[in-house]
């Protein structure tokens, strides 16, 4: 065995200098080694030696079913490979020479067919980019690499052809010089021995022999040209559908790109789109860019049992359904999206078993006209946001293609991301509108520290130190000082009750305890509150004209009873003793009750019936009234009331014209009152 470091083409080159080595993609010497082989395998009463060597025993091993086809119609075929795992010298239905890594022979693809009719050859070295790779063996990603290149020669010409057997044949006996007889054999037969012995100057042209000297007549190429366009072509429909399968990559990032810069663009003040607004944008771009008859997006989560489609896009020829409302738990595709989190397509709804089996399915594939149906989740982290929803409402149905189901999922990722993203920062809004709320509180509470609790404290003060220091002070006056410090430190206490009261309430602390109640019975009680808080004081008359027979109302009792004792406390409170207040409630419509709080009173400036309700707000400021109270108790009446969902406002002409103050209540559904909360409501003072 001996290694030759020198390549065959070299070899060719030197031999016959006037060749001109070209260039050749692998995938063009595939098709020419193919066409080669197919004109051996066509070929009737031929019978020619044929050489063919690989780079690499695993290319080999790809080729081997074709080389044992050939083996059966000619005993001289020859196939080299380095030697690598199975690979080795042997006479089996061919002739293998295993090379050793080493030799130039693995960076070479030749393939020699001599006939008696024809002959062809295929001399080609691999090209590599950096020199220094040629030695050491491929690396395995050269497989795989349409672009590798390699130099060499292609021909029909036989001298050439002959040439190139006659040093493959050398490097062949030089690895299995058993095989000398057998190769003699092919050289005498083909003649090859002729060209060999004719011993001739270098370099000359005159060297060679001809055609129709070695024996040859001229043959038709038409074949081979036939099998080589034929390979071309397949390596053409292989490159369109490389081409179609990127076209259709870029489209789909193209598409997922276009909602997020969309979604993004929204954001041109720096905050990201609205949720509405993202699904508006979303819902437009996948439809267009499917040309389905009809998307859908809406909000649902897993838990909920009704969700509305907010957003649509329609082909023109089918008929909307936006705004229409989807009963959750009885949607078995929405039910089987959330349990496997995933997508489910229905290319056909007349065929599905899942359609035939169930009949809130045809019921819904009716209503929408759907033919072929596609559900996809819009997930964050496992939870669901909403759903996308694609329709095709054609005679024919329409096979959800995995590229298509990829990219709407692709989409809905995104959606999902852009939600959450919004709703992390309209929740930062929220967050910020209640610290700077708290914020203003605080600065309130200082203020009200400094007139409400100083006035009040200096007052007490005062007091508490004139009956210590002044042991000799009449009793009628020592009274007074300590009735004085007493109805102060209520004043105190109180302020601090509201406060603590309305702070609760804004940061959402308070637990709602909603039950059916009869509002009869808690205007009653809130009446006898109020009765008891003014029995010392002389106050307007308060009738009420709650009928017992009104429907129930769904509230927090205790909450409830607080509302109406405040109002009823300010109507006493800024009404003259001769005035009059009036409670009264009636139906609203068939879901609410309005109760009104009348009163003869001082009335409230047009301007001012909204401010009334912020907090701290006192008509004549807290160090000039005349009456007690803090300034909170109807904006706490205000949180309240939008507690329940119901709404609270003022009404009145004007200066001493009196004063109306109503708010709403929703009916409650069942007609049981519930007894329990009942008792409790009665047994309870503060909410
Ligand atoms: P306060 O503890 O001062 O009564 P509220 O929040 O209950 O606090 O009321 C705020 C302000 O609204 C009152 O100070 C008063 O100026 C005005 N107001 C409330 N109720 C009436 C009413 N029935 N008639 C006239 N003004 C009222």
């Amino acid at each position: 065995m001996s290694i030759s470091t020198v390549s065959v083409l070299s070899d060719l080159l030197n031999a016959l200098p006037q060749l001109r080595p070209q260039l050749y993609f692998k995938a063009s010497l595939t098709a020419l080694s193919h066409a080669m082989e197919d004109q051996v395998l066509a070929a009737t009463a031929d019978r020619p030696l044929l050489i063919a060597s690989f780079q690499r025993e695993r290319y080999y091993r790809q080729e081997a079913h074709r080389y044992r086809r050939i083996a059966q119609r000619t005993d001289q075929v020859y196939v080299l490979s380095a030697l690598e795992t199975d690979f080795t010298n042997a006479s089996g239905f061919y002739e293998t020479i295993a090379f050793d890594l080493e030799d130039a022979l693995s960076q070479e693809w030749h393939l020699v067919i001599i006939g008696q009719q024809y002959a062809t050859c295929l001399v080609c070295r691999e090209r590599f980019m950096n020199p220094s790779k040629r030695k050491s063996p491929l690396p395995d990603s050269f497989d795989i690499d349409p672009s590798r290149q390699f130099e060499g020669i292609w021909t029909s010409d036989r001298t050439v052809s002959f040439k190139a057997a006659e040093l493959l044949l050398a490097r062949i006996l030089s690895y299995r010089p058993e095989l000398s007889s057998k190769i003699e054999q092919a050289q005498d037969s083909f003649g090859l021995n002729r060209l060999s012995k004719r011993k001739s100057p270098k370099n000359s042209n005159k060297a060679l022999l001809t055609a129709p000297e070695l024996g040859f007549s001229n043959i038709d190429p038409d074949p081979f040209v036939q099998r080589l366009v034929t390979y071309l072509q397949a390596g053409q429909y292989k490159l369109l559908k490389a081409y179609g399968a990127i076209a259709e990559q870029e489209r789909k990032e193209r598409l997922v790109n276009s909602i997020t810069a969309a979604i993004r663009r929204g954001s041109n003040n720096g905050q990201p789109l609205h949720p509405q607004e993202i699904l508006a944008v979303a819902v437009e771009e996948l439809g267009q860019a499917l040309l389905v008859c009809r998307c859908l997006i809406y909000r649902a989560g897993a838990t909920e049992t009704t969700a509305t489609i907010t957003h649509e896009f329609l082909n023109a020829s089918v008929t909307s359904v936006a705004g229409q409302n989807l009963q959750l738990q009885q949607h078995p595709l929405f039910q089987a999206v959330v349990q496997q989190q995933e997508s489910v397509a229905i290319s056909d709804t007349e065929a599905d078993d899942r359609f035939t089996s169930s009949v809130a399915l045809q019921g819904l594939a009716r209503r929408f006209a759907l033919r072929s149906w596609l559900m996809v989740p819009v997930l964050y982290q496992r939870r669901l946001l909403g759903i996308i929803e694609l329709h095709h409402c054609g005679e024919s149905p329409h096979p959800w293609q995995e590229n298509e189901i990829a990219l709407v999922e692709k989409v809905a990722t995104q959606i999902g991301a852009a939600l959450i993203q919004a709703e992390a920062y309209a929740n930062l809004e929220d967050l910020n509108g209640q610290l700077e709320a708290l914020d203003r509180t605080r600065s309130n509470l200082i203020a009200i520290t400094g007139h409400e609790l100083r006035t009040p404290l200096s007052t007490i003060q005062v007091c508490l130190e004139s009956l210590a220091t002044e042991p000799d002070m009449p009793w009628e006056l020592r009274q007074v000082m300590l009735s004085t410090a007493l109805s102060d430190s209520e004043r105190m206490r109180k302020l601090v009750q509201d406060f603590l009261t309305l702070s609760s309430l804004e940061s959402g602390q308070v637990q709602w305890h909603p039950e059916s109640l009869s509002l009869e019975e808690c205007v009653e009680l809130a009446l006898s509150r109020t009765r008891t808080r003014a029995s010392m004081e002389d106050r307007p008359k308060i009738i009420s004209q709650v009928s017992e027979h009104l429907p129930l109302v769904r509230a927090d009792g205790d909450w409830l009873v607080e509302v109406i004792s405040k109002l009823l406390d300010n109507a006493s409170k800024f009404t003259p003793p001769q005035g009059e207040i009036t409670i009264i409630a009636a139906c609203q419509n068939d879901e609410t009750v309005e109760v009104t709080v009348t009163d003869t009173g001082r009335g409230i400036e047009n301007g001012r019936l909204e401010l009334v309700f912020d907090r701290f707000y006192q008509e004549e400021g807290s160090l000039r009234r005349t009456v007690g109270g803090t300034g909170l108790g109807l904006a706490i009446c205000r949180q309240i009331v939008n507690g329940w969902g119901g709404q609270i406002w003022a009404e009145s002409e004007g200066k001493d014209r009196g004063s109306k103050f109503h708010f709403t209540i929703p009916i409650a559904l069942t007609k049981q009152i519930e007894p329990r909360i009942n008792k409790k409501l009665t047994s309870k003072k503060q909410p």
